[in-house]
């Protein structure tokens, strides 16, 4: 492509964007994802400050973990500092141990690998579906039939002779990973998942809510995602042991005593404090409006991007309803930088995808499916578009 038709092409593209968020030329910087305070907040954390409990103890903690299973259909929540320390524990909780290998998508955020080595694990990373953005079923299934063996140990990895441990799938960007697909390939190998559901609070696969699909899953309340405490994450599952001992390992392993303190296993001081829950239960409340404004920019986005010749808006995979966490398109690949350029030159911000994991320096010479292609095309082309709730109104 010429630089004349690429630069053109970006100007069309920033120009579909200003208009899909209702804003004139010459408008301030749009973020990217903007947290929204429009509900309880003030109220509850105010209770928190004129009650003195902000800390390790209080009732929104309790209240926002009953508050999440109810709104996502998990038989438990337990909330921690971050997502990055739920899946932590999530892996952990699944029995990952040390020397294993966990298989996670290359396309991802690095907490879904640094999780894994946090358990002194080894990631083994996964191609892309171009319908989800997420783990490609098909491709893991043919890939396990090449280099693993299911025995009396679990699944292994014959080239490297480590387990093969847990399945991690992440739901990119909001939009549901095939999840009757790889639940198939997980029973077959007999893996456990565990769903990194970080960005997909609100989305739904076949009616049910995602992160209720694996063994356990890990939600996140990052600034930046659908709905924030600050900082702070979740475990779902529906398993109650699993639930009680994650909160177990997630306040230091202390035995509930009412004064003495004593611990039982080399714990976590992972507890989301009071005053981070008080800020969830009144985001959690307004997640469902949310979800509906972000579904309706994304319409938007949809439309305008449709009059934009070579660009593909990625819609939610069929079966799956989206929370549109962050939108994405997918633009010719000569064209990225231009259009990147062209929108953070007037103002609105957008973003390349991650760079893939498996390239990163300190996970390089980790396990990997030979054929990472899909993820490297998407790499190439992908650019996630401003996607604060606000602009659904
Ligand atoms: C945000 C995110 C996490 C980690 O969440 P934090 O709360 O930032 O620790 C993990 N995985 C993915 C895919 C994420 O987007």
């Amino acid at each position: 492509m010429a630089d004349a038709d690429r630069t053109a092409l970006a100007a069309v593209f920033a120009d579909a964007v200003r208009r899909a968020i209702g804003m004139a030329p010459g408008h301030p910087f749009v973020a990217l994802h903007e947290p929204e305070f429009r509900g309880h907040e003030w109220d509850y954390v105010k209770e928190c400050l004129d009650t003195g409990w902000v800390s390790t103890a209080g009732k929104f903690v309790d209240e926002f973990e009953r508050q999440l299973a109810a709104y996502t259909g998990a038989a438990h929540a337990v909330a921690v500092v971050n997502g990055t320390a739920a899946l932590h524990l999530a892996l952990l909780m699944a029995g990952v141990e040390s020397g294993d290998e966990v298989l996670v998508p290359t396309l991802s955020f690095v907490a879904t690998a640094n999780a894994v080595a946090y358990c002194q694990a080894v990631p083994h990373f996964v191609e892309a579906d171009p319908a989800t953005l997420g783990m490609d079923p098909v491709r893991l299934d043919a890939w396990l039939e090449e280099v693993a063996e299911r025995g009396m140990r679990g699944c292994i990895n014959r080239r490297s002779g480590r387990r093969i441990a847990a399945v991690v799938p992440m739901h990119t960007f909001g939009h549901p990973v095939d999840l009757g697909g790889l639940l198939a390939v997980a029973e077959r190998w007999g893996l456990p998942m565990v769903e990194d559901a970080a960005e997909s609070l609100g989305s739904r696969y076949k009616g049910r809510h995602c992160g209720t699909f694996g063994r356990l899953a890990a939600v996140s309340f990052n600034g930046n995602k659908i709905m924030t405490t600050g900082g702070g994450g979740a475990i779902l599952t529906n398993d109650p042991v699993l639930a009680a001992r994650t909160k177990h390992l997630s306040s230091t392993a202390k035995k509930p005593h009412p004064w003495l303190f004593e611990h039982d296993a080399v714990g976590f001081n992972y507890r989301l404090p009071n005053i981070n829950a008080a800020l969830g239960c009144a985001q959690l409340e307004q997640v469902p409006a949310f979800v509906e404004r972000k579904r309706a920019l994304a319409e938007r986005y949809r439309r305008e991007l449709a009059g934009v010749e070579g660009v593909r808006f990625v819609s939610e995979p069929e079966g799956a309803r989206s929370n549109y966490w962050l939108n994405v398109a997918l633009v010719p690949e000569e064209t990225r930088d231009d259009v990147l350029r062209a929108t953070n030159g007037a103002n609105l911000m957008t973003r390349p995808a991650w760079t893939l994991l498996h390239t990163l320096p300190m996970y390089r010479s980790c396990p990997r499916m030979d054929d990472l292609g899909v993820a490297e095309s998407l790499e190439r082309r992908l650019i996630n578009l401003p996607s604060s709730s606000r602009f659904g109104d």
